[in-house]
């Protein structure tokens, strides 16, 4: 099924981001949506709650005017990951375009 692979590439996606800069569940709704990943809260956050389990990522919760958000960032252990994913995608955009 095509959503086997969207959901390896949109945890990759979550995993790159919150490398970067904490971020939070609607602002990745938003981010994968211009990326032309529909997604919702309920597709989301099981994501979420599995990368976090996994202890690739590692949530906060911070105030922000008046109302509670949980913030996700990449632990050290995803950003190992992130950094093999990436070599194997390399490897593999290599081969699969020299194939056309
Ligand atoms: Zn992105």
């Amino acid at each position: 099924m095509l959503r086997d692979f969207f959901l390896g590439f949109i945890r990759i996606h979550i995993l790159h981001h919150a490398s970067r800069e904490p971020v939070y569940g609607l602002w990745l709704i938003e981010e994968l949506g211009h990326h032309g990943y529909t997604l919702s809260p309920g597709t989301l956050y099981p994501i979420l709650h599995n990368l976090e389990k996994e202890e690739l990522l590692q949530s906060f919760s911070k105030n922000v005017d008046g109302k509670i958000r949980k913030y996700y960032r990449t632990t050290a252990k995803g950003k190992k990951t992130l950094s093999e994913v990436k070599k194997k995608i390399t490897i593999l955009m290599e081969e699969i375009t020299d194939d056309v």
